[in-house]
């Protein structure tokens, strides 16, 4: 006989076993002509206090919520249906509060699974230096089958963190645990990069695991200052991701964008503000950046630039829907 959570399991679970082309938010699975224009690098909370220190009691979601549903609301007015949260664990992932942030906001919402390495490792478990690549990779693979810290909340998406590379054998190790647990389940994997040696080294280690370009998404690109090597990135079927657009540079951004259109490689292009986030410890979470500055300062210069409403809809819906579809991609 079935227990309830065994039940709960295969009923959540076997739906996209059978049918495939979904995305997996916060509330369950959805087709992904459901995702709608999707912004798919933001942040709600981050904690940088480091994996040693950090705990949920550091925050209130009461107070929490009070400094981000406003910007949430203004988001939606901008017809915005989903938000990635990318804040992975020991940086301030909590699945209670995103749930929270959802029901009131009324958004659809995804959050990850995976390690952050980047800024020198301050934010990876200890555990996370000793395990094998197959060892987190089971880890992770454990949260999407049963959910996150003991909620029936499954990731989205993989998020891990690199430094800029050359790639130590300690994250060498990440990007192959991001690559095994993709091959589990399926799970696109969003890596904070920056510069185009760790990409392609990143791109390098998956494809060596047996993972193809097109199941990772080159988070931070606008780290990279060759933007030749987008093109690159983009023809072997990987995913540019130019998110830092809540920080200014609206006209760079732009024009990177249409070289990539420019090279028909818009269909690669992923976007975002990296904006936020309630910062524990500071008053009332600190500086909060909207989630706006897309709609209010990139698209109109990328519509003097001859960008079209399918041109949008392309970077905004269609790519993201593309992008985070639940489908294991080998090499
Ligand atoms: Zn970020």
């Amino acid at each position: 006989m079935l227990t309830r959570r065994q039940f709960l399991l295969t009923a959540s679970v076997a739906p996209f076993l059978q049918k495939k082309e979904q995305i997996i938010t916060i509330d369950g699975a959805i087709r992904p002509q459901q995702i709608g224009k999707t912004l798919i690098h933001e942040h709600l909370l981050v904690d940088f206090i480091g994996a040693d220190k950090i705990s949920a009691d550091r925050w209130s979601r009461e107070e929490v919520l009070k400094t981000v549903l406003p910007y949430l609301l203004e988001v939606k007015k901008q017809g915005v249906k989903t938000l990635l949260d990318c804040t992975p664990a020991f940086l301030g992932r909590d699945v209670h509060l995103l749930k929270l942030a959802s029901q009131k906001s009324g958004l659809q919402i995804l959050t990850n699974t995976g390690y952050y390495g980047a800024v020198d490792n301050k934010y990876l478990p200890k555990w996370a230096f000793t395990e094998t690549a197959e060892q987190l990779a089971d880890r992770w693979t454990t949260e999407f089958e049963k959910g996150i810290d003991g909620t029936d909340v499954r990731p989205g998406f993989i998020k891990i963190g690199v430094n800029p590379g050359p790639l130590s054998e300690l994250h060498r190790k990440l990007v192959r645990a991001a690559g095994l647990t993709h091959l589990r389940t399926g799970l696109t994997i969003c890596s904070h990069t920056g510069p185009a040696l760790a990409a392609f080294e990143e791109i390098e280690e998956l494809q060596r695991t047996g993972v193809h370009p097109s199941a990772f998404v080159w988070v931070h690109a606008q780290g990279e200052s060759n933007k030749n090597l987008y093109t690159k990135a983009a023809q072997m079927g990987a995913w540019v991701s130019l998110d830092g657009m809540g920080w200014g540079d609206f006209e760079n951004y732009a024009s990177w964008i249409d070289l990539l259109k420019s090279n028909r490689l818009l269909h690669r292009v992923l976007i975002s503000h990296d904006a936020g986030w309630y910062k524990p410890g500071e008053t009332n979470g600190g500086n909060f950046v909207g989630f706006t500055a897309i709609f209010e300062k990139v698209l109109p210069i990328l519509r003097q630039k001859g960008f079209t409403q399918n041109d949008f809809d392309q970077l905004l819906i269609r790519n993201p829907a593309e992008a985070f579809q639940i489908r294991v991609r080998k090499t």
